[in-house]
């Protein structure tokens, strides 16, 4: 990526101790104005590597009527059809059969025209995801799931990294604060965000520490933390009281507040008022997911046109 789209919004701050005053506290990290600028950025990518025949390839499948898992896929689908990728998308009724599902990615992992490959979960219950997600090729797992790209990351070999701390990294990088020597607290450990949002700061050189239902006194972590990542899927779980003056909030939540509206794990106002840099939900992680699973299928169509 160019210097400028990651400098463009930064504003170095001190984290220290510090009573920030209320001018200075708060900045908003946009998520959809950065994904904006890096968008712009893969379709010229992808326009050039069209242009040697190699047009980024991604295939969506959904299997079932999960109304979510809809809108999901379709956002993401729309996104390749902007950035100028081709791309596959495959529905199936929720009785089809595992063998079949395996059989068909199989068939992708063949598919030249194909570089990323996107089982939307959840699976309908006889489908099991380990399965699923282990029968796609690494070198075709945009989304990072596999054992192998797991290991990849722990490893710090290059490989794919989950989109959704990928996209969180990104943010955290937007402001301009180096993570060397800073503490950054990770609240949640899912397989598919917390441990690798905990794996790629540490990658950076921040001090982790990793938060979970079984914590004692999560405030007293968050307290010390230049950067906390929420990601657990519960309101508020981050208040203003729980977050030291200045520091970087990236809140990766998706819920439901009482009037039905789409809110995240931080409660955005009261801690926009002592952090340095806070993510909005919506508008804030959300779409740089689908932007990093952009970056990650370019990544693997430029790989395939690099040669072996
Ligand atoms: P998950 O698999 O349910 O994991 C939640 C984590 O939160 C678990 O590790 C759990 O701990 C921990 N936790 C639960 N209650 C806690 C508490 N009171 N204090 C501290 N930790 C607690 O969820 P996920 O898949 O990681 O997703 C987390 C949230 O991010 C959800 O709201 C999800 O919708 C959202 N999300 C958003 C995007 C996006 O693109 N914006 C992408 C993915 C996920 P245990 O391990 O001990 O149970």
């Amino acid at each position: 990526m160019p210097a400028a789209v990651w400098q463009s919004a930064a504003r170095p701050i001190e984290l220290r101790n510090q009573t920030m005053t209320q001018k200075e506290a708060g900045q908003r990290i946009d998520g959809v104005a950065l994904s904006r600028q890096l968008r712009a950025e893969i379709a010229q990518r992808a326009a050039s590597l069209t242009a040697r025949h190699v047009q980024p390839g991604l295939a969506v499948i959904l299997v079932g009527e999960d109304p979510a898992s809809q809108v999901y896929v379709r956002n993401k689908i729309k996104a390749c059809h902007e950035a100028g990728f081709h791309s596959v998308f495959e529905k199936y009724d929720a009785d089809l059969a595992e063998d079949v599902l395996l059989q068909r990615i199989h068939a992708l992992n063949g598919d030249a025209a194909i570089h990323g490959i996107l089982v939307q979960m959840p699976l309908p219950r006889h489908i099991d995801p380990h399965k699923v997600i282990e029968a796609i090729a690494t070198s075709k797992d945009v989304d990072g799931y596999s054992t192998l790209s797991a290991g990849e990351l722990l490893t710090g070999a290059p490989g794919f990294n989950p989109c959704t701390p990928y996209g969180c990294m990104k943010l955290i990088a937007s402001t301009g604060v180096s993570l060397r020597g800073k503490h950054a607290v990770v609240i949640g450990r899912s397989n598919t965000v917390g441990k690798p949002m905990a794996l790629m700061l540490l990658q950076e050189n921040a001090t982790v520490t990793v938060c979970h239902s079984a914590t004692m006194d999560l405030k007293r972590h968050t307290l010390q933390a230049d950067v906390v990542v929420a990601a657990v899927g519960r309101r508020n779980v981050l208040t203003a009281d729980m977050v030291k003056p200045g520091a970087i909030v990236i809140d990766v939540g998706m819920n439901r507040d009482d009037q039905g509206k789409l809110c995240g794990d931080v409660d955005f106002d009261g801690v926009q008022a002592v952090a340095g840099f806070i993510t909005p939900v919506p508008g804030g992680v959300g779409p740089m997911t689908i932007t990093m699973l952009l970056v990650n299928t370019l990544e693997s169509a430029e790989r395939v046109a690099a040669g072996p």
